[in-house]
């Protein structure tokens, strides 16, 4: 059986490291894609067209949500970030897990259209490590910083409504806790009945049942 990919969604507060752990969770793997996304917003030093993000204008964002390409978009923090629709489904399709790392909003549609979608909230340990995080990454300028610290406080009441938490305190044991998350969603009862139903079958079937 052509078993399909399992969808990973990951969100977390701005400076929280969410970026890194899935990251690094992707090329030690090597059998998981993480999605690019879309958005309206400037590449920051280092970042690449295609690589971290697929930088639109406003405008060619609208042309793709009118296309219908995209599996869901938000406005954060004053510019919109989107998936592309068609890269997802056709890795999930293929037997592909995929990674979305995308704010609440978001994840919360992702959830609504794909409900075996595993939610991972990537949690700081507390407010004043956030801020000090955010602050001291010195990618944003102070007006930046004070309006996703702002939003963050929303963003972390909606993490009640995820699957797992995974706490980034030790980058290490973050690692390892996201990575024991996963698996065990792609164990749970709802992920492996197709196999409890594939054996039962063969083993109805088979001469050592029907002697
Ligand atoms: P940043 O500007 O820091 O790269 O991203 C800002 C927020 O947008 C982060 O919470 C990030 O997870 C989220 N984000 C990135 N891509 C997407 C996307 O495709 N859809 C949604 N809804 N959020 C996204």
């Amino acid at each position: 059986m052509n078993k399909k990919g399992k969808l990973i969604i990951c969100s977390g507060p701005s400076g929280v490291g969410k970026g890194t752990i899935v990251r690094r969770y992707v090329e030690e793997r090597g059998d998981v894609e993480l999605s690019v996304s879309a958005t309206t917003r400037g590449p920051r030093p280092g970042e690449e067209d295609g690589v971290h993000y697929h930088f639109l204008t406003q405008e060619q964002f609208r042309q793709r949500i009118d296309a219908d390409g995209m599996l869901e978009y938000a406005c954060f923090a004053g510019n919109y970030y989107g998936t592309p629709r068609d890269k997802v489904e056709q890795a999930l399709a293929a037997g592909r897990d995929v990674i979305l790392e995308i704010e609440v909003q978001g994840a919360m549609k992702v959830k609504e259209k794909c409900p075996g979608a595993v939610m991972v909230f990537i949690m700081p340990p507390s407010y004043a490590v956030l801020q000090k995080r955010l602050s001291g990454r010195g990618t944003e300028d102070e007006a930046t910083v004070k309006r996703r610290l702002s939003a963050a406080a929303g963003e972390m009441e909606k993490a009640r409504g995820y699957d797992f938490i995974v706490v980034n305190d030790d980058l290490e044991e973050a690692m390892a806790d996201f990575a024991a998350v996963v698996a065990a969603s792609k164990c749970s009862i709802e992920e492996m009945k197709y196999l409890i139903d594939e054996v039962q079958k063969d083993a109805q079937t088979s001469d050592d049942a029907n002697p």
